[in-house]
């Protein structure tokens, strides 16, 4: 791309690497044909190029990426193509190729994640499976909505194909069906979701989510006549309301499959290479009620609490300042951004939290769409931040 039109891009859709929960971002190639509906390029303005660009070499690009302030060798999750584009187009997997060799070559053993719902072949697995170091899992994006508007490759059954290929396929490659988005009215019917679980019969794992509701992808599906539920509820979460997520899990009982079902994208990535999640989602024990025990057990054995020792260690270490609160399963941070948090979470696989964004009982990580906060939680953020301010009060007298 031209750099006088890298320029008048939105500045996320400039950033070439970014920090996010799933893990550390590289994204040098913006475009995509496949048109989903409810694509968040929607809310950058980048949903109408149709065509992948280049925003700088690959090689410049695995440089930017490891020489990130918050890349750590072994212990950073890495995400390859995952805000927009499909790593699988024909024009953009020679790169993802480049990307993921050049790692393995330098004997990194970091997760990497890679998620599509586009072809991949046996060659393509034979490719992935050359891989040492790397701990390389593919998401696939099904969700079963048969809809055109919504989800045109469903028209085809590329991802269908392409799960079943990369399971028959695979040996040291982690393989998820992502579930996702689950939408009420589109795809939440008792026959759908038991198609969709046929077809995450043979993967490591499926992890199941909602969808952003936000005004951009709304507007846009509702302007081709397709029903948006959650009305104008929009939320900076994805929107997984209670009776959906019980709905899923029981259809999951039902299926009479065996693979494990999850509700975080880390924890199905850490269960296919048989690790820990790198997220500490077990200091969160709701989210682990349908998490094999083996699974459980390494979640448990792996879980410290850390200590105020150990967080000034690895805020030094990433050169971040911030007042924390260490409770039971997390820690309480403020004014870090995301970006710095998640670097936080991933280096002591323990969830670091912020106190403006505050994770409710039963809802983490979703909208509160659909569910019912316990009125004690609002008083405890509020003393909570009583504590911060204390802190702060206490910092400045210093
Ligand atoms: S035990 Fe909990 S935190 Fe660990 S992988 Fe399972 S669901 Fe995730």
């Amino acid at each position: 791309m031209p750099a006088a039109q890298i320029a008048g891009l939105d500045p996320y859709m400039s950033l070439i690497v970014g920090y996010r929960k799933s893990g550390l971002s590289l994204n040098h190639i913006i475009g995509c044909p496949l048109d989903c509906g409810y694509c968040v390029r929607h809310f950058w303005g980048n949903f109408e190029v149709k065509v992948p660009q280049l925003l700088c070499s690959t090689d410049e690009a695995v440089e930017k990426l490891t020489g990130h302030a918050a890349f750590q060798p072994h212990i950073t999750p890495i995400q390859l193509f995952n805000k927009a584009t499909d790593p699988f187009l024909p024009g953009v997997k020679p790169h993802l190729f480049q990307v993921l060799r050049a790692l393995d070559a330098r004997g990194y053993t970091n997760h990497v994640l890679v998620i599509t719902r586009f072809t991949v072949t046996e060659a393509d697995m034979d490719e992935l499976e050359k891989l040492r170091h790397l701990k390389v899992t593919l998401l696939f994006t099904y969700s079963g909505i048969t809809d055109p508007r919504v989800e045109p490759v469903a028209k085809s059954s590329i991802t269908q194909t392409s799960v079943r290929t990369a399971a028959a396929h695979k040996r040291r490659t982690g393989v998820v069906l992502y579930w996702r988005p689950i939408v009420p009215g589109w795809n939440d019917a008792p026959e759908t979701m038991a198609h969709v679980l046929d077809v995450g019969r043979d993967v490591d794992a499926i992890v199941f989510t909602g969808y952003y509701h936000k005004s951009e992808n709304a507007g846009y599906l509702r302007g081709l006549g397709v029903d948006v539920p959650y009305g104008e509820d929009f939320h900076r979460r994805k929107t997984m309301p209670a009776d959906l997520d019980a709905a899923v899990v029981a259809a999951w009982r039902e299926s009479g499959i065996t693979t494990p079902l999850f509700r975080k994208t880390s924890c199905g990535v850490a269960y296919a290479h048989g690790v820990p999640d790198y997220n500490g989602h077990w200091g969160v024990r709701e989210l682990c009620d349908i998490c094999p025990s083996l699974q459980r057990q390494r979640c448990a054995d792996d879980h410290t609490t850390p200590t105020p020792a150990a967080i000034d260690q690895v805020l030094t270490h990433l050169g971040y300042e911030t007042p924390y609160v260490i409770e039971d399963g997390h820690v309480w941070t403020h004014g870090l951004g995301e970006q710095r948090r998640y670097a936080i979470q991933h280096t002591l696989r323990h969830q670091i939290w912020e106190l403006d964004q505050p994770h409710y009982l039963h809802a983490h990580g979703r909208s509160l769409n659909g569910h019912h906060p316990d009125p004690e939680q609002a008083e405890q953020f509020a003393a909570l931040r009583e504590q911060f301010a204390t802190t702060a009060r206490y910092e400045e007298d210093d």
